[in-house]
């Protein structure tokens, strides 16, 4: 392969085919603008996968992305899917099979928006890959079952090596914003599970002595978060607390539209907003491609950091500085934040601008 940065572009469901377009799209316009060459890789994934060639998933995906610096996901509506072998759910497999251990899911206000709170600026650093997700934490079966018609069991998994590389994860991007960071969990009633997180968290917190840290109970953060949001900065969970509380986040910033996300590990990179494929607006070009354009610029700052690359990082800001343009200056607003903009028009506004900021 030639020395371009190779991505690949999974378009998903739904909004997937018209947000995920926008991301290429701006962060293309960075990369020309500033000089950092991309081959780009189309990748067949979900519901036209299925259709096309009998699977979700195709044979050689895997493979495929093994051999790129990163990927663009859009979402998944695995829901809709018909029951047939080939309709898999590929999250889950994505996940474990590249090890993508961090889910990073930053939530900001902008003031030209209505939002519940002003001055927000946090990322919740949510354990991927074990958990209470049935479909995540074994590697065969599921962790639920029912032993009887009438009762049902979930495992929760959490492993001592698991916490402590998300605690790491978290610790290390608290290093580089505000040096706080929140641990979450629920260690008065889970004693092992949630006491073995603490556990691992507080021995990476003695790494880090110039990171303020404290944790707090689960119900106790969903609380706070919602009265004074403003007084966190990194907040690393668990994954299914990680997957509820950065939902309850978006929401008091505009929502799930606002809600970008990235899945990484020590190797690999997938950017994935939060927000699933919405079938109820997809079509429609009035898709709020926010969330998937800022994924890919954290994809791209990711491979900028880890593999060296420091026109990645330039583009990466470029693109974070167009898109907090548009939005502060309410240049191209889809309708959820209020606009009359398609999804085309606000991801124009994003890419000319990301453009100009990348060649200067
Ligand atoms: P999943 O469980 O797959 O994550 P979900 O049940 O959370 O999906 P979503 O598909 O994320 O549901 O969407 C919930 C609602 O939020 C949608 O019906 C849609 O109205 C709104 N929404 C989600 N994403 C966007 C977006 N990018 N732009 C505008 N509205 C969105």
């Amino acid at each position: 392969m030639s020395d371009a940065l190779q991505l690949g572009v999974l378009l998903g469901d739904d909004i997937g085919l018209e947000v995920v377009p926008e991301a290429v799209k701006v962060v293309d316009a960075a990369a020309r603008a500033g000089g950092l060459p991309i081959d780009w890789h189309d990748i067949p994934i979900g519901r036209r996968a299925l259709d096309q060639l009998g699977t979700t998933l195709p044979d050689g995906t895997l493979d495929a992305l093994e051999r790129l610096d990163g990927w663009i996901l859009g979402p998944i509506g695995h829901r809709e899917y018909p029951k047939l072998p080939g309709a898999v759910n590929p999250h889950p497999i994505l996940r474990k099979h590249f090890d993508l251990f961090a889910n990073i899911r930053p939530t900001r206000s902008y003031r030209s928006l209505p939002s519940l709170h002003q001055g927000v600026d946090l990322v919740i650093v949510r354990e991927n890959n074990e958990g209470f997700q049935p479909d995540r934490n074994v590697v065969a079966g599921s962790g639920e079952f029912r032993p009887t018609h009438d009762v049902t069991i979930s495992v929760r998994v959490i492993t001592r090596a698991g916490s402590s590389k998300i605690a790491r994860a978290a610790f290390e991007l608290a290093r580089t914003r505000r040096k706080q960071l929140a641990a979450i969990h629920k260690d008065t009633v889970f004693k092992l599970g949630c006491g073995m997180f603490a556990e691992e968290c507080r021995a990476v917190a003695a790494e880090f002595p110039d990171v303020a840290y404290e944790e707090v109970i689960v119900d106790t953060f969903a609380m706070r978060l919602v009265m004074r949001p403003q007084a966190y900065d990194v907040v690393v969970t668990t994954n299914m607390f990680g997957d509820i509380l950065s939902d309850e986040a978006a929401g008091l910033v505009g929502g799930l539209g606002m809600a970008p996300g990235l899945s990484a590990g020590h190797r690999h990179a997938m950017a994935q907003a939060t927000h699933g494929s919405a079938p109820d607006i997809a079509g429609r070009n009035v898709a709020n491609p926010y969330a998937m354009i800022v994924s890919a610029q954290m994809l791209l700052d990711w491979i900028g950091r880890t593999k060296d690359v420091p026109r990645a990082r330039a583009a990466a800001r470029a693109v974070g500085l167009a898109v907090d343009e548009t939005i502060e200056g309410r240049i191209a607003l889809t309708p959820d934040l209020g606009g009359t903009a398609t999804t085309t028009q606000m991801g124009d506004a994003i890419a000319a601008r990301a453009a100009v900021h990348a060649a200067s």
